[in-house]
C-alpha cells in the first residue's frame, strides 16, 4: 500500500515525530552529527541541557539555551501544516512529539503530547508563576521572577523525568490508533522506541531521512523529508 491508500483506509492516525520534523523548519538537531555539537562551546550540549548543570551553572545554561534553543523566528512547515489539516478532517486523534518548540500548535493543531516540554512555556522555581517566553529571551544573565526565585523552562532536561500525564495519554491514544506515522526519529531515544510497543492497529508507517532499527517492522518506510512526504497526502 503507498501512504495515500494507508491514509484512506484509516481513521485514527497518530503522528510520532522527533527531531527531524523540525529541522525542516530550520531547527538544528542536537544530536545529529552536523547538528550542534561541533560548535564552540566549553561543554557539550547533552552536559549543558542537563539538570545537575542547571541547577549549578544556571547563566551558562541561559546562555546557551537564549543563543541556540530559542529559535522563536521559525515558522511550521508542510509537515506540521498538513498534519493540522488531518486533525480538522477528522483522520488524526493526536501527535506526540520530541521536539519542545511548540510549531505543531502554531500549525493549528489541538491534541499535541510534548514528552519533553515546550520553550513556551516557563515556571519560577519557587512560586511556580508561568512566564512567556519572550521573559526569557529579551532578559539578560538569570531570568528571576518577581518573588526572586529562578525561572526555569518546562523543558525536560537530562536526567529529568517525562511527565506522567503526557506519557500516559500519549500510550493511550497510540494503543488505540489505527494507524500510526512515525516520522523524523531514529528511535534510539528513549522513550520512542518503548512506546511504539503500544500500537495495535494496523499500519505502521515510518519516514525517516535515514535508515533505523525499526524499518524491518514496518509495514511502509519512506526515506525522505518527512514534509515532502506528508505535504503529498490528499485528504
Ligand atoms: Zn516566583
Amino acid at each position: 500500500m503507498t501512504l495515500q491508500e494507508i491514509i484512506n483506509d484509516s481513521k485514527r492516525v497518530v503522528f510520532f515525530g522527533g527531531a527531524g520534523v523540525s529541522t525542516e523548519s530550520g531547527i538544528p538537531d542536537f544530536r545529529s552529527v552536523d547538528g550542534l555539537y561541533n560548535q564552540k562551546y566549553d561543554y557539550p550540549p547533552e552536559t549543558i541541557l542537563s539538570h545537575t548543570f542547571f541547577m549549578n551553572k544556571t547563566e551558562d545554561f541561559y546562555k546557551f539555551y537564549r543563543d541556540k534553543m530559542l529559535c522563536l523566528t521559525a515558522k511550521p512547515n508542510k509537515a506540521h501544516l498538513k498534519l493540522a489539516e488531518m486533525e480538522k478532517a477528522g483522520k488524526l486523534t493526536a501527535i506526540v512529539t520530541q521536539n519542545i518548540d511548540g510549531l505543531h500548535q502554531a500549525a493549528g493543531s489541538k491534541n499535541v503530547y510534548e514528552l519533553h516540554g515546550s520553550v513556551l512555556r516557563n515556571y519560577c522555581m519557587k512560586c511556580h508563576k508561568p512566564y512567556a517566553v519572550e521573559d526569557i529571551l529579551n532578559g539578560s544573565g538569570v531570568p528571576k521572577c518577581t518573588c526572586g526565585g529562578t525561572i526555569k523552562p518546562d523543558v525536560v532536561l537530562y536526567e529529568e523525568g517525562l511527565d506522567n500525564d503526557t506519557v500516559e495519554g500519549a500510550i493511550e491514544c497510540i494503543s488505540r490508533a489505527d494507524c500510526l506515522i512515525i516520522a523524523g526519529t531514529s528511535l534510539t531515544v528513549y522513550p520512542a522506541a518503548g512506546m511504539v510497543r503500544y500500537f495495535r492497529g494496523k499500519h505502521l508507517v515510518l519516514i525517516n531521512r535515514d535508515p533505523t532499527p525499526m524499518d524491518e517492522m514496518c509495514e511502509l518506510v519512506l526515506h525522505d523529508k518527512v514534509g515532502e512526504v506528508l505535504d503529498k497526502i490528499v485528504l
